[in-house]
């Protein structure tokens, strides 16, 4: 089965083409399409028969997936004979109101998906455009909405609830939710096959624009630290992280913003780049090297909030066989991962300083004997998506978990 997963940003479009039937080589193709709706976009692809880069005016999300089935049937580099052998295009859906696990997109999941635009506003409104524009203009070709949410409803339900009115969490699905569902679902996939069992205690470490930690047991999610928005848990580039509403009042009265005035600045202009001005990790390493004080603070912050979680999380898990690393940070920064795990050999948790500081991308980086086996791992989010999708289509169900 081909399996079409796209991944959009609002003037974005980037996919890859997976052959599930070829587990040697599943990805048939990858493109991408950039600056949507202006005068000219880079439209980029390469397949295993070649690549190619142009320029064109693309107006909308359903240009870009009519120029991406084009390149797939394309004689010279395609490798597709007909667009009708895309059996679905799988998208990594963020959030939905009381709506989660894996869904053919329909009126119903639109809406529900409409309903937490305010929750997560980043991804939900740009997806929700254009899936309705896609549904119009391929009404044969089923979209598939994988949920960020989806794995971890696993997670006990004392760990999902907040401390409030019974009717908030289950008639307006105020609960932690928990996201980077597609992220830490592979990472259980993967380490299990690099220590060669799957009976593992791991905590997932998702560091990269947005961040979470995962408690994960046998393969199942038991603890996150995302909560009801992808706002919570650790600071994120630009977006808060764990944050007192009762500070809300008092921000209401003395800057005279509105609500809407006050939560865009805690989506967008907080975070890590709330405390030093700065939103890219690179960067603040270099700041704070230089001796910026805010740099310093906010990479103490980051590292004390990782260590808040992880701690946590061991306890949870009773003892871990493994942590991975993930994500833009946690593959590349040897210092965050440094910093993060200082001191912890009472834990038998131990980094070997040459492998952290340099190796492949997957690579073991805690010492040989240490209890805790540590790791860093890129995640292959759309395998995950596109194996989900493959899972539902073949099921001939509507949903699943
Ligand atoms: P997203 O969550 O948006 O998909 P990524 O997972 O790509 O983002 O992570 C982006 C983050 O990774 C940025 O903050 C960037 O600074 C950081 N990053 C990338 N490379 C490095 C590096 N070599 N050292 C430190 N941080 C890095």
């Amino acid at each position: 089965m081909k399996i079409l997963v796209a991944n959009l940003g609002s003037t974005s479009f980037k996919y890859r083409l997976f052959d599930l039937g070829d587990p040697a080589e599943p990805v048939l193709a990858r493109g991408a399409i950039d600056r949507i709706g202006s005068p000219s976009s880079k439209v980029v692809v390469k397949t295993a028969r070649g690549e190619s880069e142009t320029s064109k005016t693309v107006a909308d999300h359903g240009d870009a997936v009519q120029i991406c089935l084009d390149q797939l049937t394309d004689p010279e580099i395609g490798v597709l004979a007909d667009p009708s052998e895309v059996s679905a295009i799988g998208f990594k859906a963020v959030h939905a109101r009381n709506l989660t696990g894996v869904q053919i997109v329909d009126d119903e999941v639109l809406e529900a998906m409409e309903a937490f635009n305010d929750v997560a506003p980043a991804h939900n409104p740009p997806y929700v455009k254009a899936m309705r524009g896609l549904r119009e203009r391929f009404p044969g070709l089923p979209l598939v909405a994988a949920f960020e949410t989806g794995f971890h409803r696993t997670i006990p339900e004392a760990s999902q609830r907040y401390g409030i009115p019974e009717e908030w969490a289950t008639k307006l699905g105020v609960r932690k939710w928990g996201f980077h569902g597609a992220s830490h679902r592979y990472i259980s996939w993967r380490i299990a096959e690099l220590m060669g069992r799957k009976d593992l205690k791991v905590v997932s470490c998702h560091l990269g624009g947005s961040s979470s930690l995962a408690a994960i047991r046998d393969g199942a999610s038991i603890a996150c630290s995302l909560g009801m928005s992808p706002q919570t848990g650790l600071p994120h580039n630009n977006r808060v992280g764990d944050f007192d509403v009762f500070a809300l009042p008092v921000l209401l009265r003395e800057t005279g913003k509105s609500l809407e005035e006050v939560l865009d600045v805690l989506a967008n202009h907080s975070g890590l780049k709330g405390l030093c001005g700065a939103n890219d990790l690179r960067d603040i390493e270099t700041a704070a090297q230089a001796g910026d004080p805010r740099a310093k603070l906010a990479l103490d912050y980051f590292v004390a909030s990782i260590r808040h979680y992880l701690g946590a999380f061991l306890l949870e898990l009773g003892g871990a066989d493994a942590i991975v690393f993930t994500g833009g940070i946690g593959e590349n920064s040897s210092l965050i991962r440094e910093q993060t795990l200082r001191d912890l050999s009472w834990f038998g948790i131990e980094l070997d300083p040459a492998l952290n500081a340099s190796g492949p991308v997957e690579r073991r980086v805690s010492r040989e004997g240490s209890r805790v086996q540590v790791w860093t791992v890129p995640a292959n989010e759309e395998l995950v998506v596109a194996r989900q999708s493959q899972a539902l289509l073949q099921s001939g169900r509507k949903s699943s978990d």
